[in-house]
Order: structure tokens, then sequence, then C-alpha cells
């Protein structure tokens, strides 16, 4: 675990990390193939083989420079995160570290299967079985329950960062994009927060603390969408979205859950709960009932799926929130009481009064 030597100021980043850089040419190492995996505002990810092995990675090639600034801490921050999270299965592995002047490449194990976002939006024959479920939210759960153990909060939990190994049969879960995580040694600030709009918690959009309780808040909508095929807080734009989430205006009629189990019911109420401090860690959600039994990492069982004619794509970046706002970083859902009750807004974060919030879709 990284000391606190090894943190930047207070804003939870890490700047220290174990991987070898390597300088040398990533091309007279790997060959490109295929089309592209997928892409966000500043990576793109794409299909390699290493011609050493003959394995196949997913290199995902991270610009440094950011509208006009260098983010070189923010990749090595994503490098920290990704390699104190190594002993976990469910957390996508990283292999290597290329840098060129203008990028940081990390190869990465691939995930074939491709994000859970494919088949949360399929037909229904094609979409996930409410034990498909059970199994993928228990591998997440582990996954983040190994985060928060180890005090990062992921804070973009959403279908398109969650991969799965195979598709057909259904494989196993890897979380991947630590891009916007944290370290919550101590209390933290966090100044800029990306994310999808209907996954954000309500803390985020009211400039309040951020927690590991942040991120249980995003698998409740995850949990929603992957049982029903429906977001539970998507309006007809962004700002009835936001209302929806502040208001935690949410459906669980028949309608909607359709074949779905109360329990399951039961399971996302306990997350989607305004008050972070309320919500249900991982931990506890491990425990629940609908989730009972140990975690099972083979899905070889279970019914294939048949191959989806055209897979839909990730919404594109249009749709990505942007928050520049000053957060305050609790290190557990529990520290949420002791920090409210000992900061107030403006104390000792100043800043927070100072920066305008300021939302951008
Ligand atoms: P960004 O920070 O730009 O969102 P991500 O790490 O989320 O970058 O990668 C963007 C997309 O690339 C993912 O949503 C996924 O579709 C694909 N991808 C990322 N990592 C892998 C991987 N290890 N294996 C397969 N596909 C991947
Ligand atoms: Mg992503």
């Amino acid at each position: 675990m990284p000391d606190s030597s090894m943190m930047d100021n207070r804003n939870g980043m890490v700047s220290k990390i174990q991987s070898r850089i390597r300088t040398d040419s990533f091309k007279s190492n790997y060959d490109l193939v295929g089309k592209e995996l997928g892409r966000g505002k500043f990576a793109v990810v794409k299909k390699c083989v290493e011609k050493a092995t003959g394995n196949e990675h997913a290199a995902k090639f991270l610009r440094k420079r950011r509208k006009g600034e260098d983010c070189r801490r923010d990749i090595i921050n994503e490098i920290a995160i990704l390699e104190s999270a190594k002993a976990n299965p469910f957390v996508v592995s990283l292999h290597e570290v290329y840098e060129t002047t203008s990028e940081i490449i990390l190869v990465l194990e691939y995930a074939a299967g491709g994000e859970i976002f494919n088949q949360c939006v399929a037909d229904n024959d094609e979409a996930f079985t409410e034990k498909d479920v059970i199994r993928l939210v228990r591998q997440i759960l582990s996954g983040v329950a190994y985060l928060h153990r180890n005090n990062v909060v992921h804070l973009d939990m959403k279908p398109q960062n969650l991969l799965l190994t195979s598709s057909r049969p259904l494989g196993d879960i890897r979380i991947v994009d630590f891009g916007l995580s944290r370290r919550m040694d101590n209390v933290k600030e966090v100044r800029e927060i990306l994310g999808t709009p209907e996954y954000v918690a309500p803390e985020i959009l009211n400039y309040e603390p951020i927690s590991t309780a942040t991120d249980m808040w995003s698998i409740g909508v995850l949990a929603y969408v992957m049982l029903t095929g429906e977001s539970p807080f998507l309006g007809e734009d962004k700002q009835e979205t936001f209302l929806n989430i502040s208001q935690v205006n949410v459906d669980y009629s028949q309608d909607v859950f359709e074949g779905v189990s109360n329990l399951a019911v039961d399971f996302i109420k306990t997350l989607l709960i305004k008050n972070p401090r309320k919500r249900a860690t991982a931990e506890e959600c491990l425990q629940h009932p609908w989730l009972s039994g140990p975690p099972q990492p083979h899905a070889g069982l279970l019914p294939s799926l048949e191959e989806a004619e055209s897979e839909p794509e990730s919404p594109d970046s249009a749709q990505e929130l942007v928050i520049m706002a000053s957060y305050t970083l609790c290190s557990s859902q529990s520290d949420l009481k002791a920090v409210r009750g000992a900061f107030p807004f403006d104390e000792p974060f100043g800043a927070r009064s100072e920066i305008q919030p300021q939302i951008y879709c």
C-alpha cells in the first residue's frame, strides 16, 4: 500500500508506481489487431498481440496532454491503483506500461466479452437472466469491496467500465477504467468528476462529500439496469435526469420488474438511498439474501447467448458529464458523519465556497 509520501497533495492521487515504464518501441513488441475496442475522451483502446508470446492484450493509449494541461500524474495514479488491486481477480490486470513523447500505453489483460452495456440493452433473448445478474453483481461487489477495503473509490462505475472475459458463454467480470479513482487515506479533495449523468450519485450533484458510498449508489443503478434493461433515473434531458436523481425518483413497479424476484428489488432499495450513510456497503451487499452463496467464477454451464446482430454503441462522449467542483473525499461511509460534523462546507475546504461548481454536459 502506498504510504502518504506517495500521495499527491490531499487530492487522493497516488504518485509512485512499481511498474517499469518502458521507453522502447511498443510497436516492436506488439502487433495491433482488429478494430478499436473502445474510446473515451482521452484514451483509445486497441486489441494487440504480444509478439514474444502470442498472447492477446488490450492496449489503452492515454494522451499525456489534455486541454493544454500535462495530465501525466493522472495516468500514474491510474497505474498505481491498478497495481494496488492486482490481487483481485475481478479487476483487470496490468501487464506492461510504455511511454512515448505524447502518450502512455497501458497493456492490459484483454476482456474478450466486451462491455456488459451491450447485454444490458439487448433484446429479451440476449439480455441477462436474473441468475446471470446475481453471479455478475457478486463479482462486481467482490472487486469493489476489495477496492474499498484498500481505501480506493472507483467513482465511475457504469456498464461501459465493466467488461466480460467472454460473452458466449457468459464469462466473468473485469472492472476497468481507474481514470477517476482516488485513494482516501485521509480526507481529500477531488476537483473534477466526469461521469455519465445516469449513474451519478446525489451527493455529486449536491457537491457533498464523496466516499465509498458514492460507488454503491452506482452499483444500485447498475443492478437496476442489468435486471430491467431500463435506466432508473434517465429523463428526457439531463436536467430531468438530475432532478430524478436528487429526488430519488425510482419506479419499482411490477411493470418494470416483471419476472424479477422481490429480493432483487429489495437489494436495489438498499443502495438507491439518498443519504450515503444509510446506503449498504459492498460487504453488507455481499451478505444480502439475494446474493447468498460464494461467488462462482465460472459460467460454463449457463445457457449461451445468441450472437447479437448489431452491437449497440456506447453513449457518445456528448452524453458525458463533467463537474468541476471541490469535493471532500471521506475514507469510509462511517467517516462521512464525522467529517460532515467536523467540517461544515466552508471549513477547512474554503475553496468549496470560492469555486463556483459548474456542470458541463
Ligand atoms: P476511458 O477512460 O476513455 O473511458 P476505458 O478504460 O473505460 O477508457 O476504455 C474505453 C473502452 O475500451 C471501454 O469502455 C471498453 O469498451 C474498452 N476496453 C477498455 N479496456 C479493455 C480491456 N482490457 N479489454 C477489452 N476492452 C477494453
Ligand atoms: Mg471508461
